[in-house]
């Protein structure tokens, strides 16, 4: 029905829907009542308490709460300069649709996470960081400005020189300070869609941290995965990953056509959890280590490899069986890095309980947004099957090691912090919460995630 005539009876232009919904690691799963606008002008706040949600990538409970927005229909393309590199778009495009359509034209995001999914509203509220965080900080870096879109219905410009309290407030707020609904962004230059990767194997921990460390192997972007079944002597063995974008004169003559990332294949069904199991779990890691440390000389590959290599599997949140998985990531100041990174795999490895994925990361200097994760160190993310309550010790046990060593929980993947740890973690918290005081006095903005952790609390 046209919206004009909807209106005309009053009927509300957006549909609501109420059915179970979850973050990206299915726990918590819970029923939230949806609205879709299909149009930018039907993005603003109702009266009762909501959330935006864009591409629920977030794993825990973030984009949850009573009433969730789905910015999805909002995801328009409104303006690329290809001389300059300057982007400005509606929240809802994915990194996806916009990576298709810059790609081409010799453009590449300046900051990605580890999904093309995400939608630049997500990418923006978690301010999220990459491989190139030590060189190049985290997205709110390269963001020229946003449209806000207040508790009062007002839409306001902000940016790092503009508004710019309440911008450092937006970038990480994880939605609480209003709807994010235009994001201009700054591209960085590339000549051709390849990345130059090496990889570098550490037989253990104090090799990793060394690598990471050796200033003749550094590059644009880095990560190490890590095998956390691994123990003893052997404890955080790993293989370093590093890249930078290939020049297209660098190329080998069969890499210079256009390509496109190949379609992603599928999980079908949720796997039962037991297929996780430690057993199956080192053998994948031992093969992985094996065919990963070898490949010691330069090599090319697309930037979807790189970048996105679990996106090449659609669903694989359902690896973890219906009960979903928690990734646990945290960031440790570098003096106590090591120590730290230690002790987490440790606690882990006696767990017995498999992660598929670990990952360690540097970070560089903390960004001025008052509730963004990274700072100055080193940052793990580990998935964890949540196979039963015992996983929920433990999770505790990792966040006092953490809060030991003056480091933090990453709130997009969060889902079980209490009021207390995140007081301490996140040390600007009363800063933030004055500016959300004055932008939101009636907490309309409220998920899941901020009534656990008692956000509308002085
Ligand atoms: C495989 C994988 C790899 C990842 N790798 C990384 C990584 O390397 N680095 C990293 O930093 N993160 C990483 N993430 C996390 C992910 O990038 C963030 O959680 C991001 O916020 C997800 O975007 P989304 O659109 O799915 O947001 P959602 O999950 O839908 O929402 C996340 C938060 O953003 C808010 N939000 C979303 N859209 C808007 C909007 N328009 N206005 C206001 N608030 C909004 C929500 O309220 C919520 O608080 C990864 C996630 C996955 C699944």
């Amino acid at each position: 029905m046209p919206a004009l005539i909807g209106e005309i009876l009053s009927i509300p232009a957006v549909p609501t829907l109420s059915r179970p919904l979850s973050g990206w690691g299915r726990y918590p799963v819970e029923v939230c009542e949806q609205v879709r606008p299909e149009r930018y002008r039907d993005l603003r706040p109702a009266a009762e308490q909501q959330i935006a949600r864009g591409q629920g990538r977030s794993y825990g409970d973030a984009a949850l709460g009573k009433r969730v927005i789905l910015t999805e229909r909002v995801n328009r393309l409104l303006a690329f300069d290809a001389t300059s590199g300057v982007l400005r778009a509606e929240a809802g495009a994915t990194l996806a649709e916009i990576l298709d359509v810059i790609v081409p034209q010799g453009w590449f995001l300046p900051v990605t996470p580890g999904t093309r999914f995400a939608s630049l509203g997500g990418c923006v509220a978690a301010d999220v960081h990459g491989k190139n965080h030590h060189h190049d900080g985290a997205f709110s870096r390269h963001v020229l400005a946003i449209e806000l879109i207040l508790a009062d219905g007002s839409r306001i410009t902000c940016s790092a020189t503009q508004n710019a309290a309440l911008y450092w407030a937006a970038v990480g707020g994880m939605g609480l300070t209003g709807i994010i609904g235009e994001v201009s962004l700054q591209l960085i230059p590339v000549s051709s869609p390849y990345v130059q990767v090496r990889h570098h194997a550490a037989a253990n921990l104090a090799e990793t941290f060394a690598l990471f460390n050796d200033a003749a192997l550094d590059d644009k972007y880095s990560v190490a995965w890590i095998d956390c079944l691994a123990s003893g002597d052997s404890l955080g063995r790993s293989v370093l990953m590093c890249g930078h974008h290939a020049p297209h004169d660098d190329l080998p003559a069969a890499l210079r056509q256009p390509t496109k990332p190949g379609k992603a294949r599928a999980i079908p069904f949720d796997l039962p959890a037991l297929a996780l199991n430690p057993f199956s779990v080192k053998l994948f890691n031992a093969l992985y280590y094996r065919q990963q440390s070898g490949k010691t000389e330069p090599f090319f590959t697309h930037y979807s490899e790189y970048f996105y290599p679990l996106d090449s599997v659609a669903h694989w949140n359902r690896l973890y069986g219906k009960r979903g998985f928690v990734q646990y990531q945290c960031v440790i100041p570098d003096s106590g890095a090591f120590a730290a990174v230690t002790a987490l795999l440790q606690a882990l490895s006696q767990s017995r309980r498999p992660s598929f994925l670990a990952v360690l990361k540097r970070l560089g200097p903390q960004s001025p947004g008052l509730l963004s994760f990274p700072m100055a160190g080193y940052t793990l993310a580990l998935d964890i099957p949540l196979r039963d309550d015992g996983v929920f010790a433990l999770l505790k046990k990792l966040d006092e090691i953490v809060l030991h060593y003056g480091g933090r929980v990453y709130l997009a993947k969060d889902a079980v912090l209490t009021p207390q740890e995140f007081r301490v973690m996140y040390p600007r918290y009363a800063e933030w919460r004055a500016i959300k005081q004055d932008v939101d006095p009636a907490l309309k903005f409220q998920s899941s995630l901020s009534r656990r952790l008692e956000l509308d609390h002085a």
